[in-house]
């Protein structure tokens, strides 16, 4: 048995202290906190210092063994439970995470870095995906018609997947689970969720709040490892659930798409991306300016949807550029529990790292650093706000997910080859078009390989809005009202009359 802890509530003051204190460090398992079987834990660190914040339970395959084993017996008894009850479980949740989002940010800041006001908006964005799910709930539909031939009937039902895995990123750690919980709630399915090792406490923090909610013991199981393969291929693997609904890299997704084969589980995959941001010479420059600074330093570039390169106009790269760097460098970078602080630390040394050998390149290559480009020492892993013009397409950052603030900016000529070069990349998540002409826009946007495309506007999600990508960035919808597909089977019953 592990240790019961009250999570977080609304007290007033929010300092980290209690925060952490608060905040549950076991593994959900069938409703109750559990210790890890080994007793093993592991620490979760705090990116602006690199100083231990908590341990946590450190789950073996046997602890993911038990919640899997938790989801399957809790399905049948949810699966029967009636829409109006599932949405009243999410209502309520919606509810507890919107009157505590003032320590649920801080719980996200210290363990994942982001300024506390991009963990508020995180938190009320993770918030909406259970309200917009709770109606969803309301809303599963079916169908009743005659055969063309006449005679018999068709009846069109939809009924739960089944036990769903759930895998997330450390990136949004609360926002891609209720991504997936909501949709997974609102259809009747009972799941094992696995967050990312480096970021565990915000969903522990949501288990805690789902509990509260009166969701039944059984129905959401989390389980926090160091190891994520050994813990998760067997569950895959194990015959007993039905579903895996993945957001992470694209490389891990492809490994878990192949173990998916082996029990033929449905699957949902948001993985990595490489947007294109794409500004015309009639673009109105200030919204350019402002759509690529939103789409570039939401979560310190640190998002699937981040503008990875930015393509501009010739005749407006200059200009665009010097203003980008202008407003870049006025960014105030520090530990995102600071006042005023607009750009926080990189989640670790290697993420760091990796932008520093992308800028490095492409700087070797012929980019001209207009702004940052060096990281700076000491504590924490920082990187300041930077932009480099004229980056080749051979650079490797034209290819590869940045994940950090630098705006890569590449010149074009003509809108023919900026719709080729944006199309160059095996990913397809989300692109970015600025441009005042509306039958160009329509023309680039249809043109455009990818799942999503904003238009003269630097973020696209929502959670009333169907995410996801194509190619390699995905498989399937997160939000809108097709996310809740996802996770219902379509069942036609014919019948003779
Ligand atoms: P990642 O390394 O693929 O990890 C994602 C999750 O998968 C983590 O929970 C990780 O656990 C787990 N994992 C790793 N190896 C696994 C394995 N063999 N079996 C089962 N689970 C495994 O990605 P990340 O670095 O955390 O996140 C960044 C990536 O996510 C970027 O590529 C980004 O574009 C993508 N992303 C996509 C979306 C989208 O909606 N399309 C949204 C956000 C992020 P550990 O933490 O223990 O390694």
């Amino acid at each position: 048995m592990g240790v019961q802890k009250m999570g977080i509530s609304d007290t007033g003051s929010t300092d980290a202290a209690r925060v952490l204190d608060a905040v549950a460090t076991d593994l959900l398992i069938g409703g109750s906190w559990e210790r890890a079987v080994s007793g093993a834990t592991f620490p979760v660190h705090d990116p602006a210092t690199g100083e231990e914040l908590t341990r946590v339970a450190d789950a073996s395959p046997e602890d993911g063994q038990r919640a899997l084993d938790a989801a399957v017996a809790a399905q049948r008894d949810f699966a029967a439970t009636s829409p109006r009850d599932r949405y009243d479980m999410l209502m309520k949740a919606f509810d507890l995470l919107t009157e505590r989002i003032d320590d649920l940010a801080l719980l996200m800041t210290l363990e994942m870095g982001k300024p506390l006001p991009e963990s508020r908006g995180e938190i009320t964005y993770a918030a909406e995906f259970f309200r917009h799910f709770a109606g969803e709930a309301l809303r599963i539909d079916g169908g009743y018609q005659t055969a063309p031939a006449g005679g018999a009937r068709f009846l069109v039902t939809k009924q739960p997947v089944g036990p769903c895995l759930l895998i997330t990123p450390w990136n949004f750690p609360m926002a891609m689970g209720t991504r997936k919980i909501g949709p997974a709630i609102a259809a009747g399915c009972t799941s094992v969720i696995k967050p990312a090792a480096q970021t565990p406490l915000s969903m522990l923090a949501l288990g805690q709040i789902l509990i509260e909610a009166g969701v039944p013991a059984g129905v959401v199981n989390i389980v926090t490892t160091t190891d994520a393969g050994g813990v998760m291929e067997p569950l895959i693997k194990s015959g007993k659930a039905r579903k895996l609904s993945f957001t992470g890299s694209t490389k891990v997704g492809k490994v878990l798409l192949e173990q998916c084969a082996d029990k033929v589980l449905r699957t949902s995959m948001e993985l990595g991306g490489n947007a294109p941001f794409v500004v015309f010479e009639d673009a109105d420059l200030d919204e350019a300016v402002a759509g690529a600074m939103a789409a570039k330093m939401r979560n310190m570039g640190e998002a699937c949807t981040a503008a990875n390169r930015i393509y501009v106009h010739r005749d407006v790269a200059e200009e665009f550029a010097q203003r980008m760097a202008d407003t870049m460098s006025a960014l105030r970078v520090g530990p995102g529990v600071a006042e005023g602080t607009q750009v926080g630390p990189l989640i670790d040394d290697a993420g760091r790292s990796k932008v520093v050998d992308l800028v490095a390149d492409a700087t070797e290559r012929g980019a001209r650093v207009l702004t940052g480009g060096t990281a700076p020492e000491g504590a924490g892993f920082f990187y300041p706000p930077t932009v480099l013009l004229d980056v080749s397409p051979d650079a490797r950052m034209a290819s590869e997910e940045i994940f950090g603030p630098v705006a890569s900016i590449i010149p074009f000529d003509t809108e023919e080859e900026v719709v080729e070069a944006a199309n160059d990349t095996a990913y397809g998540l989300v692109s970015y078009v600025f441009t005042n002409d509306l039958r160009r826009a329509l023309r680039v946007a249809e043109g455009l390989e990818s799942g999503m495309v904003g238009l003269n506007q630097g973020v696209v999600s929502n959670p009333a809005a169907p995410f996801g990508g194509i190619k390699e960035s995905g498989l399937g919808r997160e939000g809108g009202n097709v996310g809740i597909d996802e996770f219902l089977e379509v069942k036609y019953i014919g019948i003779s009359v």
